[in-house]
């Protein structure tokens, strides 16, 4: 019986997932690395293959299997490729946790197969939660399964809540940096270019959450992913901006009094705390200095400015399909974006476009929540088509 823990990296080659590698590589003896996926970044993936000799790999993206297969002939790894795949990996008995590191909605069906496995979750796709929270938090308890977060504001809430579980939350209040474009006007958001909206000024992420940060849509997701995570009503959930991101988030109970997590922001900390749980290895990090911060500031967030927080909020109360309705928008008018095809400003505007336009089925089955993606993106094309 292997006594390491096993771990599966879902995302391997982007930035969660690269930084994953670093804290696995720091513990040779206490993590197993045993599957490592990516959704097209085949020369990566065949690099971290020879350098970590996972059991398995699998590539996302079915016409790079030749190509990965072949780099890796003559090692003893099990080369894989397309959605079917990245399902069954998960479920190997040599796997104990599944670090779901994807980006998106395609973060949903793996997620689920690796619950019905029994294997823990610790959880950097917060698109699985928005989509589907409801379903995601009911499976995990009819299986026994944890979720740990990775998100960092959310491990920051874990963290605080640890010896307090008999102990309810009054109000959780998550921390926000306020992104590249903080304090701007609804007149200056006109127009920003992509290239401020992908220059966050504390960390450096994949380009969708980037961007999502800067849009405050990250927050909204965020919202609703610790509604699930932590069993949270609406009004027990608020934002605060802190541009510093030293304090990673809070928790108030019922006492009044708050705790708090701080810390540089990097993080690397809470994936490894996610795929430690409940042991803290010791790190050489930096630390953080107060020298360095003589002050932490707080403020408002601007829901009027930044409307995809606002509707996030709106979202939350709809309950059923409508968060996957906005998650699947946000992806496709992200991706726009993206690709220069829409402004800053039209990201929200199409999301609050489809949100309104969709039907909401609610307590929805996992098809129901397939097919309110499928209408919520084919209705994002549509709109992004008009604009
Ligand atoms: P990223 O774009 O850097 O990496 C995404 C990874 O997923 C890559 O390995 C990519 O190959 C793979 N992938 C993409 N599409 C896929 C598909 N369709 N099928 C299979 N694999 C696919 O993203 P990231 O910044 O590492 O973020 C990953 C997740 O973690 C997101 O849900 C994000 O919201 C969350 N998260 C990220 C950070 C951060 O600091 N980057 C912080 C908190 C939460
Ligand atoms: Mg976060």
């Amino acid at each position: 019986m292997n006594s390491k823990k096993g771990i599966a990296i879902l995302g391997s080659t982007g930035s969660i997932g690269t930084q994953a590698l670093e804290v696995l590589e720091s513990y040779p003896d206490y993590f197993d690395l045993q599957v490592l996926t990516a959704g097209k970044n085949a020369d990566l993936l065949i690099e971290q293959a020879l350098k970590y000799h996972p059991n398995s790999v699998v590539i996302g993206d079915e016409t790079l299997y030749q190509k990965v297969k072949d780099a890796l002939w003559s090692e003893d790894i099990h080369v894989y490729a397309g959605e079917q795949a990245l399902c069954q990996v998960v479920e190997s008995n040599e796997v104990h946790t599944v670090l779901t590191a994807l980006v998106g909605y395609a973060g949903l069906k793996p997620t689920i197969h690796a619950i019905e496995a029994g294997k823990t979750i610790a959880l950097a796709n917060k698109e699985t939660l928005v989509v589907a929270g409801e379903l995601i938090t009911k499976l995990a308890k009819e299986k026994g399964v944890n979720i740990y977060p990775v998100d960092s504001e959310h491990s920051a809430i874990f963290q605080c809540l640890v010896g307090e579980f008999q102990n309810p939350i009054e109000k959780i209040y998550l921390t926000a940096s306020g992104g590249p474009f903080r304090g701007f006007t609804y007149e200056q958001l006109k127009s920003v270019s992509l290239a401020q909206a992908l220059k966050h000024p504390n960390w450096s992420m994949g380009a969708k959450i980037t961007i999502d940060s800067a849009s405050l849509m990250n927050k909204g997701l965020e919202v609703i992913e610790a509604k699930w995570l932590f069993g949270l009503n609406t009004d027990q959930i608020d934002v605060i901006v802190h541009p510093q991101s030293i304090v990673h988030s809070l928790v108030q109970f019922e006492d009044g009094s708050m705790k708090a997590q701080m810390g540089l922001p990097d993080m690397k900390l809470p994936i490894q705390y996610a795929l430690t749980f409940p042991q803290r290895l010791p790190t050489n990090f930096p630390r953080f200095n107060f020298m360095d911060y003589p002050q932490l500031t707080f403020e408002a967030p601007d829901r009027k400015v930044f409307k995809n927080l606002d509707l996030a909020f709106r979202v939350m109360d709809m309950h059923g399909t409508a968060a996957c309705s906005l998650n699947a928008a946000n992806e496709i008018a992200v991706d726009a974006f993206l690709n220069e095809k829409i402004s800053f400003l039209e990201i929200a505007e199409i999301n609050q476009a489809v949100v309104e336009s969709a039907t909401n089925v609610l307590t929805p089955s996992y098809e129901q929540y397939v097919q309110a993606d499928e209408v919520a993106r084919e209705k994002a094309r549509e709109f992004i088509g008009k604009v």
